[in-house]
């Protein structure tokens, strides 16, 4: 058994990862230990998140309008992405699924075979969720939904900083020991694995076992176990950010985030309820910090309320999420530009995945292997979900977009567009953190056109099925026109304090 848990670092990884098992371990005797150092600091970034956030709060018990409240959030749809496909394109990638599949046969390939025949309808005139972020409306979903339309997926944006005092608190409530100190070393035994760490006040810290969430000093996973890296940058060329706050005004909340395609890179705008969130991710070589941060300024709804966040980071993960008596979450672990808004997701996701492995001590190296094998394929899915967004963008006006468009991608990603473009089908494999209707989106977004359908489709009734479009269109367009503004819904159910 472990008798005993050393956490390092205490941002949005370390608080999620000690209220999760301070929840998992409830009914056991296993001490949990939180290190952080208030002199060193968090990361300061991280607004956006994907539904699987949902799991993780209710796991814990957390009651949703309350953590909005909280955490200054707000509601998130999805994302519209400009001027990804070419400068002046826009599509929007909601949570959740489109249209209703008919007598079988899934959604997309009916509406593959419409098209055959001149319907001209849109992918997105069949998700209610797109239709609520087009007028700036939320709804919740139906859970006793008697169509399936009102069944979707939504995530949050929210001040993460309150995010981790949130999760600060629940997991103190429930006997997690806290200790403000710097690590100056890490001590390890004799078999390697870790032994303490150890404060630059001369006292230390043992453990069974150790959860890095020392951010990008991966202070355990790479400073005292040299596990390596595996960077993507030949995919992800982008390795800086610059992030500024500014004033929101009131009047319209949009429900989703905004992610423009730029010059160097992209940036972000993340509407929360007491500010704005803004962001221009980009590649350095291309593009200075400066200019970086006039080009964010010059777009961004109303002047800097902060002084400007850069970071740098490399995309990749670490070679193993589990090593020895270790395990690496949030940043510690490894990066994917948050364009998809999925680092606290695989935060979560790894910490889901070590509590299907949990470990006693000595701990059992088959398991960590599983662990790893499990972790590294929901990173890997993820990575080439992101590189799409690049590699199909038909923009050729920056150095950036000319290199990203003639890259080779990894197979794994070639082999899915392929496979799309022969004959629509969505390859969809264990571990994904984004389902085939996300994949559907980019492959739309960006004019992938699949060249031919699954030809049960033929065998269908057509003129009934071309029927069925229409009353979901009508549907979505009612539904959605019901729904309150997203303003009004956050002011009524869930408004936050004022900063
Ligand atoms: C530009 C950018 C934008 C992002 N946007 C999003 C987003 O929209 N959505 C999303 O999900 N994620 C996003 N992320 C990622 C997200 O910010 C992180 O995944 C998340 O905040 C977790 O960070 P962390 O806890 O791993 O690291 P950090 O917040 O950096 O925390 C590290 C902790 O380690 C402690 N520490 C470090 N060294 C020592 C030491 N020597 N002694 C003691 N303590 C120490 C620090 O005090 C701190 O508490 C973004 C990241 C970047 C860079």
């Amino acid at each position: 058994m472990i008798r005993s848990i050393a956490i390092v670092g205490g941002g949005t990884a370390g608080w999620s990862a000690a209220a999760c098992l301070a929840r998992f371990l409830a009914k056991r005797q296993t001490k949990i230990t939180l290190v952080d150092s208030a002199a060193i600091g968090t990361v300061g970034v991280g607004e956006a998140s994907v539904p699987n956030i949902h799991n993780f709060n209710a796991w814990l018990g957390l009651d949703e309008l309350d953590f909005i409240e909280t955490t200054q959030g707000t509601f998130k749809l999805g994302i519209r992405f400009d001027d990804w496909r070419e400068r002046g394109s826009s599509f929007f990638h909601p949570f959740g699924k489109y249209g209703v599949g008919f007598e079988g046969m899934e959604f997309h390939q009916c509406l593959a075979k419409a098209r055959e025949l001149k319907d001209d309808s849109a992918l997105a005139d069949y998700s209610l969720p797109i239709a609520l972020a087009r007028g700036d409306r939320f709804a919740q979903p139906l859970l006793d939904a008697k169509s399936p339309l009102t069944d979707y997926g939504y995530a949050y944006h929210f001040d993460a900083t309150l995010y981790a005092r949130r999760l600060k608190r629940y997991a103190i409530e429930r006997g997690v020991a806290h200790l403000d100190r710097r690590i100056a070393d890490v001590r390890l035994a004799e078999n390697g694995d870790i032994a303490a760490v150890e404060f630059d006040d001369g006292s230390s810290l043992q453990a069974d076992f150790f959860i890095d969430c020392s951010g990008f000093r991966a202070l355990l996973i790479e400073g005292a176990l040299r596990t390596g890296y595996e960077s993507w940058q030949r995919w992800l060329p982008c390795d800086s950010a610059v992030a500024f706050p500014c004033e929101r005004s009131p009047g319209s909340l949009s429900p989703y985030t905004v992610a423009t395609a730029r010059e160097a890179g992209w940036t972000w705008k993340i509407p929360l309820q007491h500010r704005v969130g803004n962001g221009y991710v980009y590649a350095r070589d291309l593009l200075s910090d400066d200019a970086a941060t006039s080009a964010l300024i010059a777009q961004m709804p109303s002047a800097p309320a902060a002084s400007p966040n850069y970071q740098r980071f490399t995309a990749g993960m670490r070679k193993r999420f589990w090593n020895r008596n270790c395990v690496a979450l949030g940043l510690a672990g490894g990066f994917i530009e948050p364009l998809e808004s999925t680092s606290i997701n695989l935060v979560h996701r790894g910490l889901s995945v070590l509590m299907d492995y949990w470990p006693g001590i000595p701990v059992d190296e088959r398991r960590a292997a599983a662990a790893n094998r499990h972790f590294e394929l929901e990173q890997q899915h993820i990575r080439d979900f992101i590189i799409l967004h690049y590699k199909l963008t038909a923009r050729r006006d920056t150095e950036l977009w000319r290199q990203v468009a003639a890259m080779d991608v990894p197979d794994s990603l070639q082999h899915r567009i392929d496979t799309f473009r022969s004959c629509g089908t969505l390859l969809q494999y264990d571990a994904e953190s984004f389902k085939p209707e996300s994949w559907l989106t980019m492959f739309n977004g960006f004019g992938v056109l699949q060249e031919s359908f699954d030809s049960r489709v033929n065998d269908i009734d057509v003129p009934r099925m071309l029927g069925a479009l229409g009353v979901i269109r009508e549907s979505v367009r009612r539904a959605s026109s019901e729904a309150l503004p997203h303003e009004q819904f956050v002011a009524k159910f869930c408004p936050a304090p004022r900063a």
